[in-house]
């Protein structure tokens, strides 16, 4: 049959019949050589060889240096009435200025205002910014490298009690650190911190928390700092040290290293150790789950997070890969 084809084929066209021969013969040798494994074009072999070829694009990050730390301390006791105690840790000296009752549409024009023109680096420009729209108003100022915990309280004679029913249309507390000294603002690419914190009333109960924290840029931008999620304990690599903040250089996710809360794993010795050698340390960050668990070599082979078995879109290393 195939040969009375070929004849047929051959009184055709001899030239035609050529390379049609030629052809199956490149195939089916192309085919011998990729089940040797030499390297012959991608679509001869069978597609599961390919699949661990696949890489996971890196992030272009930029290291930046971050001046300012602010912590929230006894989360459990603070309350409008009895105050909150904000613990700090700047690398120069600040301006912590309180704004108890920020209006929550007039911050977040304020940020806008920071990104168009309107630079926000001092707490007189914030509340240009804002035009105002707090209720209290309260400043300290940070020594540098000096660990401080001030005590914000709003007092009596504010005369606010709670700060309306949800939703509302004001943040309890925002905090604002900026840099007292004029030409630390020409050093620092970050030029202050605006914390957003919850902290519960009367009327509404939920715990105190962070709610956001913005660093904004000298030049204009602004970047909402994200807690990463160790797969152990803090002492992996230098992480929980606030002077060194990630920066993604094209888009606005900065993140911040810091431990989940909701890991249980036992923090023993093994704990800085990537979760899937258990050998070399922790030192790759994937997004968008922010899960940090794996370790310069074990990053090459997932294309999903071992912990939650997400699709990892991105990731970038916490340091640079000599090791
Ligand atoms: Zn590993
Ligand atoms: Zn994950």
């Amino acid at each position: 049959m195939a040969a009375a084809f070929l004849v047929a084929l051959y009184e055709y066209s001899p030239l035609f019949y050529i390379s049609v021969v030629f052809l199956c013969f490149l195939v089916t040798s192309g085919m011998v050589l990729g089940w040797f494994g030499w390297d012959v074009p991608v679509i001869l072999r069978n597609s599961e060889e390919t699949e661990s070829n696949v890489k996971v694009s890196q992030k272009q990050m930029r290291q930046v240096k971050n001046p300012f730390s602010l912590e929230i301390k006894n989360l459990s006791v603070a309350s409008t009435a009895s105050g909150i105690t904000l613990s700090l840790d700047c690398l120069e000296d600040c301006l912590l200025t309180c704004y108890w009752g920020c209006n929550v549409q007039k911050l977040h024009e304020a940020l806008q205002k920071h990104a168009y023109c309107f630079r926000i680096k001092t707490p007189q420009a914030f509340e240009d910014a804002l035009y105002n729209e707090y209720h209290y108003r309260e400043q300290y100022f940070i020594k540098k490298m000096d660990k401080e915990e001030k005590h914000c309280q709003l007092p009596a004679e504010a005369q606010v009690a709670d700060f309306g029913p949800v939703p509302r249309s004001r943040y309890p507390l925002v905090a604002l650190l900026t840099l007292a000294d004029e030409d630390n603002r020409e050093i620092y690419d970050i030029v202050s911190l605006v914390s957003v914190i919850h902290v519960p009333d009367e009327s509404y109960r939920l715990s105190c928390r962070m709610l956001y924290q913005y660093l904004l840029l000298a030049q204009g931008q602004f970047h909402d700092l994200k807690q990463l999620f160790m797969s152990a304990n803090s002492n992996a690599v230098p992480l929980s040290s606030p002077p060194s903040e990630l920066e993604a250089e094209d888009r606005v996710l900065l993140e911040k290293v810091g431990l989940a809360e909701d890991e249980s794993e036992t923090p023993e010795e093994n704990s800085k150790d990537c979760i899937v050698c258990q050998n070399r340390a922790v030192n790759w960050v994937l997004l968008p789950c922010r899960h940090t668990c794996l370790c310069n070599e074990c990053v090459r082979h997932f294309q999903q997070c071992p912990m939650c078995r997400q699709f990892v879109r991105e990731s970038f290393p916490l340091s640079s890969q000599e090791e």
